[in-house]
């Protein structure tokens, strides 16, 4: 729904909302040149998703009505007024636009700014992977410095809901820290401010050669594993390895409702492990981004294996996603994204 009553002119309307999203951005969005400009529902502009990066902006559509040629040539022009941008690109998410019964459609250019080595306006544009050069930047969020690549990557490329969790989390772990689903090396790159070993973990390859350029960015070292979680947490916790901080940021176990009791087991098992890898004093940084999981079953869960280790927990920070993401009272599902920061003793 995009309004109660009838719109005479949905033009207008699109672009009012999007100019207000930005406002929005400008108030309360900080330390950083990457951040989700426009959040569906979140912004009233269902099935649409802006995120920026830097020079560029990616965009991601979700919804029959936002799908329109017409739909995506207001957006594209409201946000080349607005921010004028290197590069628009449109990311696609294969299995949404199936569950959403769109056609099929692959991810590419919107619009590039002419500039030298361009393709003028009207000529097609080159595919990947002659397009690198423009399809690359660097962002920085809390003064730790990304590459950007607009076709790699998940999502649309970096999780800017956990922008300010990391730093967050970076004012308490010390020591050595292990950040387990690392992807390409947000929480780890900011713990290694204060801590003085940091091992990520992930079973993506491509992601953790991302993580690595990340960390030689940062001039920081820091050591990237390739491996299930679940068999590396077993073993090591087996083997009697333990941390200071340990941060678990798995993919969302709970897709739908009909998951739920098999993603509380998973989020269980990992919990268990960490707590029982984490030494005295230690600190735990607990993610879901399932929106099936409750911040209150989140909760319950990790008392339950704080029960089955015998750790006692206190809770430093229960957080939630960043502002970019705005979560709208009276509509749950712009609420998504937990992270428990907690004290194990
Ligand atoms: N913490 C990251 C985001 C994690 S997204 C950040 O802040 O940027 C979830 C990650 O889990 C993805 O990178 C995915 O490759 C990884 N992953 C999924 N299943 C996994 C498994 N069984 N073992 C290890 N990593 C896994």
């Amino acid at each position: 729904m995009i309004s109660p009553k009838p719109v005479a002119d949905i033009e207008q309307l699109v672009r009012e909302r999007i100019r207000a999203a930005v406002a929005y951005r400008q108030r309360f969005v900080h330390d950083t040149n990457a951040y989700r400009v426009v959040f569906s529902e979140g912004d009233f502009l269902p099935g649409l998703i802006v995120d920026r990066y830097n020079d560029m902006l990616s965009l991601q559509v979700l919804t029959q009505a936002m799908d329109s040629e017409a739909m995506r040539r207001i957006v594209v022009s409201e946000l080349q007024e607005t921010f004028q941008p290197r590069v628009i690109f449109e990311r696609v998410d294969a299995r949404v636009r199936k569950l959403e019964q769109l056609t099929d459609k692959d991810s590419g250019i919107l619009f590039a700014r002419k500039a030298e080595g361009f393709p003028q306006s009207g000529e097609p544009f080159p595919q990947p992977p002659e397009f690198n050069d423009q399809t690359t930047t660097e962002f920085q969020m809390n003064g730790v410095r990304f590459l950007y690549n607009a076709l790699g990557g998940q999502k649309t490329g970096a999780f800017l809901d956990q922008r300010k969790n990391y730093a967050a989390a970076a004012q308490y772990a010390r020591g050595e820290a292990l950040d387990v689903f690392c992807y390409q090396g947000g929480f780890a790159l900011h713990l290694a401010r204060n801590c003085g070993k940091v091992t990520g973990v992930d079973s993506s390859r491509p992601a953790l050669e991302a993580a690595e350029q990340n960390a030689a960015l940062n001039r920081r070292e820091i050591e990237w594993i390739e491996a299930n979680a679940f068999d590396l947490l077993r073993d090591y916790s087996d083997a009697g390895q333990k941390y200071d901080a340990i941060v678990l940021d798995p993919p969302a176990f709970a897709k739908s409702k009909r998951d739920l009791p098999t993603a509380l087991r998973g989020y269980k098992e990992l919990n268990l492990r960490a707590l029982k890898m984490l030494k005295p004093d230690g600190i735990l940084v607990s993610c879901s981004c399932s929106y099936h999981v409750g911040n209150a079953e989140l909760l319950d869960t990790v008392a339950a294996a704080a029960v089955d280790s015998h750790r006692i927990i206190r809770i430093l920070e229960n957080r939630g996603q960043a502002k970019d993401h705005p979560n709208v009272l009276g509509i749950p599902e712009t609420s998504y994204l937990k992270c428990l920061i907690l004290h194990v003793s």
